[in-house]
């Protein structure tokens, strides 16, 4: 999901936002700025190519009648969209040989059969799929795709996000529902409907995270979103993206670029007498 923005030298602009970028600004607004102003490439990695093939035979599995969307299903679906996507550019040089990618391609499949512990799709049909929401929030554009919708047994809306990384603790899950969130107030505005509750689908685990919500919950969501939307605005106008070091930096494919670790650099660079 890419924040499409226009850059122009006197009066940078954002036109778009997406959740994820949202979330990005939120944890570092300097990882925001290399991602969406910089627009910088990032490797891609093993755990982000299974994510991608694992979303596409998710979402795949739900064309099929309800009594064929089996684990074996899942499992071909998987090997499909992998021969599907592998030849892509991103995708290149991503393992050393054929027998480091089997291995991730069975640690793939043991990983998307955890996805029957935690809901049977023989019992359901979803409302929708990969669903690409562009709404316009009173002012802020939001861009971004959404996993799933369903609807309950009383016919109110589920928003449902998979996951193929691993599942923070419990205590501090409140905080992975921010992208839901902001995607609950686009289907709010594009439905008229409020969503009745978020899930959080992690394969790791499994673990299922859900989150109950209402029309109060959203207008705290609308406030902090606008909050966010000017501090973004603010950034560009004086060009001025802080550091937040932190755990996250560890995962940071722009750590060797980051001005917050710049001092460190140098200080682990050899002198040169
Ligand atoms: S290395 Fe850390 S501080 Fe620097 S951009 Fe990445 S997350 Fe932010």
């Amino acid at each position: 999901m890419i924040a499409h923005v226009t850059v122009e030298l006197e009066n940078p602009r954002l036109e778009t936002l997406s959740p994820s970028r949202a979330g990005d600004f939120k944890t570092c607004p300097q990882l925001f700025k290399f991602r969406a102003i910089d627009r910088l490439p990032e490797p891609t990695s093993i755990y982000q190519a299974r994510g991608t093939t694992a979303h596409i035979a998710l979402q795949r599995l739900f064309d099929d009648p309800l009594d064929e969307r089996t684990p074996d299903r899942l499992f071909d679906l998987f090997r499909e969209a992998w021969t599907e996507v592998r030849g892509e550019e991103e995708f290149e040089g991503l393992f050393a040989d054929e027998d480091e990618e089997r291995k991730w391609g069975l640690e793939s499949l043991e990983l998307l059969g955890n996805y029957f512990a935690i809901e049977d799709p023989k019992s359901f049909d979803p409302e929708d799929r990969e669903l690409d929401m562009l709404e316009d929030l009173d002012g802020i554009v939001i861009r971004g795709i959404l996993d799933r919708i369903d609807r309950d047994a009383d016919g109110q809306l589920i928003i449902t996000d998979y996951k193929t990384g691993k599942a923070p603790p419990e205590k501090y899950a409140l905080s992975s529902f921010f992208a839901l969130k902001i995607y609950a107030l686009l289907i709010r505005k594009r439905t008229g409907e409020t969503p009745k509750e978020l899930r959080l689908l992690y394969l790791n685990g499994p673990t299922l995270y859900r989150l109950p919500i209402d029309d109060q919950q959203l207008d705290a969501m609308d406030v902090q979103l606008r909050a966010l939307w000017k501090a973004i605005e603010r950034a560009l106008a004086t060009d001025r993206f802080p550091t937040r070091r932190g755990r996250l930096c560890d995962w940071c494919s722009f750590q060797e670029i980051c001005p917050a670790w710049a001092d460190d650099e140098v200080q682990a660079s050899p002198s040169h007498a």
